[in-house]
């Protein structure tokens, strides 16, 4: 795009805390808004794109992504795993340290983010191990990292299990303002477990890993943050009962926050009937009330960010049988429109919802610049048409796995176009007038 001016006319714009969507040109030069208002009037020379119907939002944020590189870039690496973001309308990502070797240094922090402003179009953070080779042994160089420009630390994939070590990279984390996220489970009760333990691991002859396995670690790691005062991020909560004891403690006044991702508000255990592993992550798929709890929680404001856990594999991994395939499922492509098509389409919660959950509080976690939709501001914008649907094929995907769930379907709602500052990242609009 360049210098040239650019006008998206009749879209309406999403913002958190509006639960009216505002219809609003918006007026482009030199990667800021130059106008934002209804009828803007028309501009010599400036081309204009109808977007009657579309929904302006602001670029979204997922603070739970696993990227592969260095070690598995077979399954992704970060220029594609960025592609596939904005072929979801995301617009910035944090990196897990889970790769090949860990991410558990301030050298291999700064190769991360070195490749990242090379090779990605958006914003590419990352975290950092909590412990040397994750291994749960001894602490990582945890102000290294941070000096480095880690966002948060994690072991993520697997939980710290040894309480002390836990304690004490808290102790570091809060010396350095650092986010402790946290992956909770108890190894011990999980076991071999492959799928959520209960009537359906029974009947499919699947070892299963109790809630009770993410609930005692969930409440362990809260206390041992009020304990050395750090900032807990509990990651990818899939309990209802998880869920309330975080919020039993957030109403006692501690710093805890935590996310819920897409495909545990939608899945549930009963759709591993036919064993695919599609459907299998860590923590796994719960029950059809932990579903509606969640639901509840998001919409109560009991978590503070969506985030997906983009976690690619190899078809050939995935094709094994269900105990022995990977855990993990692709994300960030199938985000926005599965959320549109299970919860806001028919009416469970709004666009300012999504925008606050998925868009502005991620950004508020990591203390980075909102996106504003005013004069002067910084272009970061997500078009999207609720009206055309998206078909996943292999061929509309950018990540180099495809181990979702919704591979080969059609959900309603479309990523049509994504701008960030003077650059078109994508550009799936229409534009026969
Ligand atoms: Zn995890």
């Amino acid at each position: 795009m360049s210098d040239e001016a650019l006008i998206l006319r009749n879209g309406q714009l999403a913002q958190e805390d509006a639960p009216e969507l505002l219809d609003t040109d918006l007026m482009i030069e030199k990667g800021r808004l130059k106008a934002v208002g209804p009828k803007l009037p028309a501009v010599e020379g400036v081309a204009e794109i109808d977007c009657t119907g579309r929904i302006f939002l602001p670029g979204l944020f997922d603070v739970h992504v696993h990227l592969r590189e260095p070690g598995r870039e077979d399954k992704e690496t970060i220029a594609t795993g960025s592609e596939a973001a904005i072929n979801g309308g995301v617009t910035g990502i944090v990196a897990m340290p889970n790769c090949t070797p860990a991410i558990d240094s301030g050298g291999m922090v700064q190769s991360v983010l070195d490749i990242a402003s090379r090779e990605a179009r958006i914003p590419v953070l990352t975290t950092g191990c909590i412990t040397k080779g994750r291994l749960g042994q001894e602490l990582a160089n945890i102000g290294g990292m941070h000096a480095r420009g880690a966002v948060m630390i994690t072991d993520d994939g697997d939980p710290v299990g040894n309480h002390q070590i836990l304690r004490r990279a808290m102790e570091y984390a809060r010396e350095f303002d650092l986010i402790v996220a946290s992956h909770c489970e108890v190894k011990e009760l999980s076991g071999v477990g492959a799928m959520n333990e209960g009537e359906v691991s029974y009947r499919l002859g699947i070892p299963g890993i109790p809630a009770e396995s993410e609930e005692i670690c969930i409440s362990r790691d809260i206390r041992l943050a009020h304990l050395t005062g750090a900032h807990v991020h509990i990651q990818h909560v899939t309990s209802g009962e998880g869920m309330r004891i975080i919020e039993r403690f957030k109403e006692d006044g501690i710093k805890v926050t935590c996310e819920v991702s897409p495909h545990h508000l939608i899945f549930n255990e009963t759709h591993i009937e036919d064993y695919d592993t599609h459907y299998k992550m860590n923590p796994p798929l719960r029950t059809a009330e932990d579903n509606a709890i969640l639901l509840d929680g998001l919409k109560r404001g009991v978590f503070d960010v969506i985030a997906t856990d983009h976690a690619p594999h190899t078809d050939f991994e995935k094709q094994l049988d269900f105990a022995s395939a990977p855990f993990g499922i692709t994300g960030l492509e199938t985000a926005l429109p599965s959320l549109y098509q299970h919860f806001i389409k028919p009416g469970h919660f709004g666009w300012d919802l999504l925008v606050k959950r998925y868009a502005a509080e991620p950004r508020r976690l990591l203390g980075l610049d909102l996106v504003e939709f005013k004069e002067d501001a910084p272009v970061n914008l997500t078009l999207f048409n609720p009206e055309r649907e998206t078909h996943f094929t292999e061929d509309f995907m950018r990540s180099k796995s495809r181990n979702t769930p919704f591979l080969d379907k059609q959900v309603q709602g479309h990523v049509e176009m994504v701008i960030l500052g003077d650059q078109i990242l994508l550009d799936r609009i229409s534009r026969s007038s």
